[in-house]
């Protein structure tokens, strides 16, 4: 049932989303172009001072940089920023900038996960999850960090034997926090368009993680 209104919802912002303009970007970083809300916004105050927007509504010139470490650094070049804006400019600490993303990146996975439950693409709970697990309908498993570790072996048996692959994410108390229940020792995905949205943010997170050892 839910996942069926997911998927009619995605296609009714699918063809919205063709019918007008695509919010794309290009990343100052690597120039590449991709969707506004995939992107790091970042914003020129009147004095110059170069902020992360966390709000996604700052005023100001917008500039825009992929959710990767690399692109982070070489968008934080005050020549380039200057050159870009067409004024001199004050760049924040790189530290501090990428500490602000994660924090934001973080937000944006729990956004999305709430917005999930709300959508009826979360199912969590033992018994619940067990009954999705039957009827095959789980896609994707989280476990929390603090699981128990007969109960984390269960559910990973079970991802195992209906190929399901899980990651491990948030604390039983963030995760229930998150989807506005008591602490949760997993919460499984159900809807096919909702993993699609959850994935794009799980890999800005790990783009954004793994990556400082390549700078
Ligand atoms: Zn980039």
């Amino acid at each position: 049932m839910a996942e069926t209104s997911i998927d009619q919802q995605h296609q009714k912002e699918q063809g919205q989303a063709h019918s007008r303009h695509r919010a794309e970007r290009t990343c100052i970083g690597c120039r590449a172009q991709r969707e506004a809300h995939d992107l790091l916004r970042f914003a020129c105050t009147p004095q110059g001072e170069v902020i992360l927007d966390v709000s996604g509504r700052a005023s100001g010139r917008g500039l825009y940089v992929c959710c990767d470490v690399v692109c982070l650094r070489k968008a934080l070049n005050p020549a380039k920023l200057a050159l870009a804006l067409k004024r001199s400019v004050v760049v924040p600490d790189f530290d501090t900038v990428y500490q602000e993303a994660m924090r934001l990146l973080y937000k944006r996975l729990r956004t999305c996960l709430s917005l999930g439950q709300k959508a009826g693409a979360i199912v969590s709970g033992y018994v619940p999850l067990r009954q999705a697990f039957g009827q095959a309908h789980v896609l994707y498993l989280i476990l929390a960090e603090d699981i128990a570790t007969g109960r984390a072996e269960e559910y990973r048996s079970w991802c195992t034997q209906h190929g399901v692959p899980y990651v491990t994410l948030f604390t039983k108390e963030e995760l229930g926090h998150i989807i506005g229940k008591p602490s949760r020792s997993a919460v499984g995905l159900i809807a096919p368009h909702f993993l699609k949205l959850l994935f794009a943010r799980l890999t800005s997170l790990e783009r954004l993680q793994a990556a400082d050892n390549r700078s």
